[in-house]
């Protein structure tokens, strides 16, 4: 079965002579254990996309399933456990808590689930995140690099079934990004992790397995093993 299985999906914001489609029926597979990259225009649709999959907004027809969970079918309270339970995200914006450390930032989705850390993966996680000292550090002692390798790390500590991320080096520069980039690379091919990225950038697309395109709403291209060049 896929990770998330996308049919038919339909969004508009607005009504009347202000109404956008932002999803236009939209039908996409995320395949389990694989790196998809989400491209197109701004506005083609790409963070409602994400938003509906992630359960963070809802579709006005169509379906989304994550696993073996058809999201519609679910009450707010039910989404709620889904995203704590099977989904992880990271944002462009790192979304930190600006009071807790590096490494209490990491552990936050496993407190908030109250369960025990798995002290094996969280270390492996840790270890890949390539922090050392400042793991005791608050995130204004970071840099955006870092900041955002906590997000990743925290997205992916609890083993999620699935990651979004929205456009997660938007605002790093290229180094910071092609670390971030990495950590989220070796989770999909050292633990298996499904990942979906949105993002700009054809260097970021070309370190995933598949990229989609997305425009008016619509999916309207894919490539499989991108290389930079075939993205550009
Ligand atoms: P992208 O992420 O590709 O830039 P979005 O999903 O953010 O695209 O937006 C798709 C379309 O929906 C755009 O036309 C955008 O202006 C519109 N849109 C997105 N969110 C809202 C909203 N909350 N209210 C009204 N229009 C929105
Ligand atoms: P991006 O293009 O980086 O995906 P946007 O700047 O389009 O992001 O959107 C950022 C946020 O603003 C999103 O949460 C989106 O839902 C919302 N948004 C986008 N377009 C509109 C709009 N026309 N009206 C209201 N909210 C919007």
């Amino acid at each position: 079965a896929p990770a998330a299985r996308v049919q038919n999906l339909v969004k508009t914001y607005g009504v009347g002579q202000a109404e956008v489609r932002a999803l236009d029926d939209v039908t996409l597979d995320i395949h389990a254990g694989e790196f998809t990259a989400v491209m197109g225009p701004s506005g083609s649709g790409k963070s409602t996309l994400m938003h509906c999959c992630a359960a963070l907004d809802r579709a006005d027809s169509g379906s989304v399933q994550i696993g073996e969970h058809q999201l519609s079918g679910m009450n707010d309270k039910a989404l709620t456990r889904l995203r704590r339970d099977e989904i992880g995200f990271v944002f462009q914006s790192f979304n930190l808590v600006p009071t807790l450390t590096a490494e209490e930032n990491i552990t936050l989705p496993i407190s908030i689930a109250g369960k025990k850390p798995d002290r094996a993966w969280f270390d492996q996680v840790i270890a890949t995140v390539d922090l050392g000292s400042r793991l005791a550090h608050k995130p204004n002692e970071l840099s955006g690099g870092q900041q955002q390798r906590v997000a990743v790390a925290r997205a992916l500590v609890s083993r999620p079934s699935i990651v979004f991320a929205d456009e997660p080096t938007g605002n790093l520069d290229s180094r910071s990004g092609a670390e971030v980039l990495q950590l989220l690379r070796s989770s999909v091919d050292e633990h298996g992790q499904t990942i979906v990225m949105v993002t700009h950038d054809p260097v970021a697309a070309a370190w995933t397995d598949r990229v989609v395109f997305l425009a008016d709403g619509k999916i309207v291209d894919e490539l499989r093993n991108p290389d930079r060049d075939q993205i550009l």
